[in-house]
């Protein structure tokens, strides 16, 4: 590459870079997409083999390129989900540069200068899209684990047989964790689980699927600004629930019936024995909690409108946790494996530009920065609750195009 200069380089080819490639090709904007692996490598490369969407296909509209199968309120599994993806791409042929990394950002006379694994480029404007799951997240204490345990992250799981025999710790209960775990269980493993604080959804109520009654309520319209938690909501835990065999909820007390064994926050590590927090009554009901809360929403948006929906009765707690929260001793648990699914860290270190809070998350509004020229697109949250999502890429991108071509009509500039 000899230091070419484009209108706008987009950092990341995943459906949010080329959600805006799509839209700039619109506008006739020369523009690139830098991608340091593959485009779609998210989809392709960092799920496990039986992964499936939790949101349903007809929430998946990428822009000029909605979900058009035959199964608009199911859930499409991986394979499904690469094809779409890359219909999409094939769809308007973007212009990527695979497996060329940006290693460095920093403003500069034409805009700004992107350092790359392949030479020196300029741009005038710049888009970072490169999603919100940077650096897995593997507490400290893992390192005082014996040594002979094999340790992941939920990126890395694959299927069971990845695995050495014996029992699995999974640590974490996010839509991840969950999953994963219901993967291991299915498949016969002796599991612990490791459960956290997050909430969990149903997946049909009254009829419906919950994504449906909270569509037609307006709560996927709902900005940021407008939410009760304000900027927090960005780093809220997703809902645990699942769309595997069609969709159904992800009840952690029944795998508990089934033989899963639940602990609370994984607390300490001492050698063998692992001390959790006394927390797993409080995180399963809060859970509970929060299920229920959602569906006393959709019984007030139903009776308020007067909808000819089927009553349902409202779920009992199938189990109940012992009053002691046990320590686990691995050796005789016979655990072999431990999966951690705590999250991920952002990590920006790349961008030499002053665009962050303290904390290192990216300071926009609705994706437009207080640096000019410079955007964040395909943050959870960056609007609204689909914005890190399949469901509000496209309106997201399309914001941050318009944006752009704006600025080039009203001011000139590029
Ligand atoms: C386990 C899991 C399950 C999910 N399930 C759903 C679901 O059911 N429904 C839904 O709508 N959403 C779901 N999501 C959320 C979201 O749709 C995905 O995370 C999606 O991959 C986000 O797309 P993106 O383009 O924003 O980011 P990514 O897909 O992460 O793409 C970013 C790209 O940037 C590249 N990149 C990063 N840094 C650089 C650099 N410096 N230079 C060049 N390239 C770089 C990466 O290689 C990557 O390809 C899920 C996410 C996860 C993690």
């Amino acid at each position: 590459m000899s230091n070419p200069h484009y209108d706008v380089a987009i950092v990341g080819g995943g459906q949010a870079g080329l959600s805006l490639s799509w839209h700039l090709a619109q506008a006739g904007l020369k523009h690139v997409v830098f991608e340091r692996e593959q485009i779609f490598h998210a989809w392709k490369h960092q799920r496990w083999d039986s992964f499936c969407l939790v949101t349903p296909n007809w929430q998946c509209q990428l822009p000029g390129y909605a979900y058009h199968g035959e199964a608009p309120h199911g859930f499409m599994v991986k394979e499904e989900i690469i094809r779409f993806v890359d219909g999409f791409a094939a769809s308007f042929s973007p212009p990527v540069r695979e497996h060329v990394e940006v290693l460095g950002l920093t403003a500069g006379d034409k805009g700004f200068v992107l350092k790359t694994s392949q030479g020196e480029a300029t741009a005038a404007k710049v888009c970072i899209a490169t999603g919100g799951y940077h650096r897995p997240i593997t507490p400290r204490m893992a390192e005082r684990l014996p040594p002979h345990l094999v340790q992941l992250h939920a990126n890395q799981y694959r299927n069971p047989a990845q695995l050495p025999p014996g029992a699995v710790l999974v640590v974490g209960t996010g839509q991840s964790g969950c999953q994963i775990a219901e993967d291991l269980h299915l498949a016969g493993r002796q599991v612990h689980l490791a459960v956290g604080g997050a909430p969990r959804v149903s997946r049909f109520y009254r009829g419906r699927d919950v994504v449906d009654w909270l569509q037609d309520m307006g709560h996927y319209d709902l900005a940021v600004t407008e939410h009760p938690m304000s900027e927090a909501a960005r780093e809220k835990t997703n809902h645990y629930v699942t769309g595997r065999d069609g969709g159904r909820d992800i009840d952690l007390r029944r795998f508990a019936i089934e033989g899963m064994t639940l602990h609370g926050h994984l607390a300490s590590v001492e050698g063998d024995l692992l001390g959790f927090a006394p927390d797993l009554q409080q995180n399963l009901d809060q859970a509970d909690q929060t299920n229920d809360r959602i569906k006393d929403g959709i019984d007030d948006y139903i009776a308020k409108n007067q909808i000819d929906a089927p009553a349902e009765a409202r779920y009992v707690p199938l189990w109940q946790p012992p009053a002691d929260a046990a320590p686990l001793n691995l050796l005789e648990a016979g655990i072999t494996s431990i999966i951690w699914c705590v999250g991920y860290q952002p990590d920006y270190a790349w961008v030499q530009v002053p665009a962050f809070t303290g904390r290192g998350i990216p300071v926009h509004h609705r994706g437009v920065s207080p640096v000019a020229g410079l955007y964040f697109l395909g943050l959870p949250w960056l609007n609204t609750w689909g914005s890190g999502r399949f469901a509000a890429i496209a309106r997201d991108a399309a914001y941050l195009a318009t944006h752009i071509v704006d600025l080039r009509q009203n001011t000139g500039q590029f």
